[in-house]
């Protein structure tokens, strides 16, 4: 039976490389008719941060794809934040001391800083397990009545992973195959520390135990953590689930991991949903206009692909289900493309219903109308902002060169409020004679009854043609008057949907 979890530490927002982590896992437990755990990884209490765990609960639900366990909503195997496992842990630590592979061990933070730079000067590595143990100061360079004696009196401790001496370990990773490991270059990492919390190795690894996690399915930076695992799985007795480390995922240069920083320098989200923290706003894809869909479908092609040969971009969250596999997760970084995201949400938008459109657009206005900057710009234009009939016609319009929502108003303000300047009006377009046709325009449309596109065209062109005008001499300034700039969908399009009144305004202004 496949269990899976995403298991972020409550730190701060979540990196798109973390939604990627749970996506992934997500697919594969979908695929599987298996289950999507979450669990929070809060022991380390020193860099626990305020809303974290709400972030991450939204960003999932936002983007569609909800944990089946979790906190909260429950589930069999709770409580699933670390911090309220507490004694379960205390458990297993004791059993560990008892079977002899781990130890407690009270160096003081000097002492290893001493040791550490004293191996430096000499060109080596220091690394606390065989090789140094017995000069150290743990309970296997000490008798039994010290260590008991120290312990009582409430001296600070660790206790440490025993890690073996003179092994290879073979680990088998599902993405990158078997890696040897020669566990003398192992630490004998810290499992357990005197203010009664476990490490995230402990608990991890007690955690994935106990809720019957079948694979574990993380990023690369977890995978020199895996010799550790493995190993604690065996002190224990216990089976080790299948793991699976998801590559990196890269700035959009190709070289070094994507970070933060990246997106503010360039300019776009690196987390799903805005975070605020101390006055420090860090974008998200949900304020910036970007449909969850679109984030799906880019972070699942970050390392992933249907398989040889396939060209195949666009995929549901259904879809994705269907197809994913492990198997077809590279072991190379994936780089990660600001503009490729953009696309995605370009072709999302297309997909969408002028109904469904227009629904989005009408809360994009209103938005806007509660946000104190922005409405400023709302105030002059025009009462068909309200008007869905109107909005639909105008997406209809110019959706097909919109990637966002927002656009729709960027791209389409023309048909909500006339132009009050225009671009290049004097030297290209508006010539001398322009004046005159364009008073001639609208004593051609001034007595149109039916005032539709096709009628209107018919007319127009119809004078044009007969009287040999050009129709370069007519459109373009025509467009100039109505749009404002020498852009937009079809001119007669533009005049049918604003309405005649409106159009012989625009024109008059223009001329004067
Ligand atoms: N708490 C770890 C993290 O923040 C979990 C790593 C794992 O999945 O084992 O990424």
């Amino acid at each position: 039976k496949v269990r899976v979890r995403f298991a972020p530490s409550p730190t701060g927002p979540l990196h798109i490389g973390g939604v990627r982590t749970a996506l992934f896992n997500y697919l594969f437990a979908k695929r599987h008719q298996g289950t999507f755990i979450l669990r929070i990884e809060d022991t380390d209490q020193n860099r626990y941060v305020e809303g974290a765990e709400k972030y991450i609960v939204e960003a999932l639900n936002w983007l569609n794809f909800p944990f089946d366990e979790g906190p909260e909503i429950g589930g069999n195997y709770g409580p699933y934040r670390q911090s309220e496992r507490k004694d379960i842990y205390k458990k297993y630590i004791d059993q560990l001391i008892t079977s002899g592979n781990a130890y407690y061990a009270f160096d003081t933070a000097e002492k290893l800083d001493f040791h550490r730079k004293e191996h430096e000067s000499k060109g080596k590595t220091f690394i606390y397990n065989w090789h140094n143990r017995l000069k150290l100061d743990n309970s296997l360079s000490l008798d039994a009545d010290e260590v008991e004696k120290r312990i009582k009196s409430g001296e600070k401790y660790v206790i440490r992973f025993k890690s073996p001496k003179n092994e290879t370990l073979v680990l088998k990773d599902m993405i990158r195959g078997e890696i040897k490991i020669d566990t003398n270059i192992l630490d004998d990492k810290v499992l357990f520390k005197s203010d009664g919390m476990p490490t995230y190795h402990l608990a991890n690894i007690v955690d994935d135990h106990l809720m019957e996690i079948s694979h574990v399915i993380r990023g690369e930076e977890w995978l020199p953590s895996m010799a550790l695992h493995v190993l604690l799985y065996k002190a224990f007795g216990w089976e080790a689930p299948e793991f699976a480390h998801l590559p990196l995922i890269l700035k959009p240069e190709g070289k070094g991991k994507l970070s933060k920083r990246d997106g503010d320098k360039l300019g776009f989200p690196v987390f799903p949903l805005e975070w605020k923290n101390n006055g420090e706003v860090s974008r998200g894809y949900r304020e910036d206009g970007y449909f969850p869909e679109a984030v799906v479908n880019m972070l699942a092609l970050l390392g992933w692909n249907e398989g040889e040969g396939s060209e195949k971009e666009i995929y549901s969250l259904e879809e994705l289900i269907k197809v994913f596999s492990l198997k077809h997760v590279s072991k190379s970084g994936a780089k990660f493309d600001p503009k490729k995201t953009v696309w995605f949400n370009h072709q999302y938008l297309q997909q969408k219903s002028d109904d469904e459109l227009a629904q989005l657009f009408s809360n994009y206005i209103l938005a806007m109308k509660t946000n104190p900057v922005l409405s400023e710009s709302l105030d002059k234009t025009s009462e068909h902002l309200e008007d869905k009939t109107f909005i639909k016609k105008v997406i209809s319009l110019i959706k097909e060169r919109a990637n966002f929502v927002s656009d729709l108003l960027h791209l389409g303000n023309y048909f909500f409020i006339a132009p009050t300047s225009y671009d290049k009006k004097s030297t290209k377009q508006w010539k001398e004679g322009t004046p005159q046709l364009m008073y001639t325009v609208i004593s051609l449309l001034k007595p149109i009854e039916d005032f539709s596109s096709s009628t209107v065209e018919a007319i127009v062109k119809e004078w044009i043609t007969s009287n040999n005008i050009g129709f370069g001499k007519v459109m373009q300034p025509l467009r100039l008057s109505l749009v404002g700039a020498m852009q937009g969908p079809h001119l007669f399009d533009i005049m049918e949907l604003i309405g005649k009144e409106e159009t012989i305004k625009r024109i008059e202004r223009a001329i004067t």
